[in-house]
């Protein structure tokens, strides 16, 4: 079919000219600090030597590297670390220099107005679960508190093997407070012997469950039928679609390979562990992050026929909603879960 026959539907072609417009976003990360006020089992910012990486505090050497990420064409940050709301003086300065991005945080401290970024709020079930693998109090409550009603706000639920029903519970309190969520996938850091990794069974629950939320709640889910399959399939990111960061692809200079990095906090970075969760083990990398770029990539893969292409379009509204501010999510066009090209649905 030629892609001028899809975009015959008037409904694929006006979202195809909505999300086309972003094309021009070229990310790269960024470890703001190594301290975090919390420490989670299974966090993979703790895995490998980044942690041990020093600490350059200075705003200036920081507006000089995002002036050189700009002139190099990167003009979208993530902000992770550890937790990028204890350095809020550094965030500042990004978003004066590349005012396009997201800060992930574990929402304990309020990231000042100024900062536009989304923020994404990361949940790991109620406040008796996440006291558990968190050991912080009243997490979602103190979350709520913080962000509730700030239009940055997305609150990330992510799914580990042992939080699968909470999820109805957590959604139904971030929609009374009028909040926005969107759901990640516990993917495992390299060498992790712990409970919270998936199985096959678990996969399956998650996706009934997200499907199930994205149903009841669908004004507060920012999520799709086709983002589901593509995060729950018993096959990981990579192996459906191939993962083009370049620590997957040492040569690959197109693309993300050719400008992607995975700044540490000293600023420097290596490209043999640049991805957007280093030190995630790469079979069961199934992380939102990895997929709003693996997936978003295989554009001319989904272009082979309607339902393909309507949910690689649904995917990425997704992901545009959840990353960029002010960006609205549509109606989905897929109503059902289609299957990533060349694979069964599970
Ligand atoms: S809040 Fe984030 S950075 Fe801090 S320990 Fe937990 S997962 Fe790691
Ligand atoms: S962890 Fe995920 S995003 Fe990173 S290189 Fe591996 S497959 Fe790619």
């Amino acid at each position: 079919m030629k892609f001028s026959d899809i975009l015959a539907d008037p409904r694929i072609a006006e979202r195809w000219q909505k999300v086309r417009k972003w094309f021009f976003l070229r990310e790269s990360t960024y470890d703001m600090t190594h301290r975090c006020n919390i420490r989670c089992n299974g966090c993979y910012y703790y895995e490998g030597d980044k942690q041990f990486a020093r600490e350059n505090r200075d705003p200036a050497a920081w507006r000089e590297l995002m002036r050189a990420e700009k002139k190099r064409g990167i003009t979208f940050v993530v902000l992770a670390g550890a937790e990028p709301s204890l350095v809020p003086e550094l965030c500042e300065v990004c978003y004066q220099e590349i005012p396009l991005g997201a800060i992930a945080t574990n929402g304990l401290a309020v990231i000042p107005r100024s900062v536009g970024y989304r923020v994404h709020v990361s949940v790991w079930g109620t406040d008796e679960t996440s006291l558990g693998v968190r050991k912080a109090k009243h997490m979602l409550v103190r979350q709520i508190e913080n962000y509730g009603g700030d239009p940055r706000a997305v609150f990330v639920y992510t799914f580990t093997r042992e939080n699968i029903g909470e999820a109805h519970a957590v959604a139904a309190t971030l929609r009374a407070a009028d909040c926005r969520l969107t759901f990640n996938m516990f993917s495992a850091p390299v060498g992790y012997r712990d409970g919270l990794r998936h199985t096959r069974e678990s996969l399956r629950e998650c996706r009934r469950t997200m499907l199930a939320l994205l149903e009841r709640h669908p004004g507060h889910v920012l999520f799709s039928p086709y983002s589901a399959v593509a995060h729950t399939h018993p096959l990981g990111l990579h192996a459906l679609f191939g993962c083009s960061y370049p620590r997957m692809n040492a040569a690959a200079d197109v693309g993300l390979g050719r400008t992607f990095r995975q700044y540490r906090t000293d600023l420097t970075w290596d490209r043999g562990a640049s991805c957007c969760v280093p030190d995630t083990d790469c079979a069961d990398c199934r992380h939102y992050a990895a997929g709003s770029a693996v997936v978003t990539a295989r554009m001319f893969r989904h272009a082979t026929d309607p339902a393909a292409f309507s949910a690689w379009l649904d995917y990425v509204d997704t992901y545009l909603a959840v990353w960029v501010t002010g960006y609205e999510k549509g109606a989905n066009l897929s109503a059902a879960p289609v299957a990533p090209p060349g694979f069964g649905l599970e």
